[in-house]
């Protein structure tokens, strides 16, 4: 019998089919904010996003179906590393390296602020569906680490 029909349904933490990395679930309202109506209708429910940044599976289902990078409309990130790290509010990494630059993170402080706001649609605007702050957190930290 083919494994893939083996697996429980209802199954929450799925694997890339391509990398292997561990996908975050993402809901319908996320799909349906990236994909077309054919796209979110060729995948099944529950779809996981793939977090690999060099990975071109976005999405997958647990039948091993996805969604490729250059079948969504807009680059996303981490997929595309120039793409705004929060679409809510159009933060990129450069605007982080800038606030670093500068010595003082005041874009990087203020989205992190609005982010707590309803102004954030995260779950609509960014990839994953997940708040972005982890993301932003993340790349900051990261950029003073690597000045030491
Ligand atoms: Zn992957
Ligand atoms: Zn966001």
């Amino acid at each position: 019998m083919n494994k893939a029909f083996v697996r429980e349904p209802d199954q929450t933490a799925d694997y890339c089919p391509r990398c292997g990395s561990k996908g975050e679930a993402v809901e319908a309202e996320t799909l349906r904010a990236f994909l077309s109506q054919e796209q979110t209708a060729a995948i099944t429910d529950p779809a996981n996003f793939c977090p690999s940044p060099k990975c071109d599976v976005v999405y997958f289902d647990c039948f091993g179906r996805a969604v490729l990078t250059d079948e969504l409309p807009r680059g996303v990130y981490p997929k595309d590393p120039t793409a705004p790290i929060c679409a809510c509010f159009g933060l990129t990494r450069e605007d982080i390296e800038q606030d670093i630059a500068e010595g003082s993170p005041t874009r990087t402080r203020a989205v992190l602020e609005k982010a707590k706001t309803p102004a954030a649609r995260c779950r609509q605007m960014a990839a994953n569906g997940q708040s972005c702050v982890a993301y932003v957190q993340k790349y900051y930290l990261q950029c003073m680490n690597a000045r030491k």
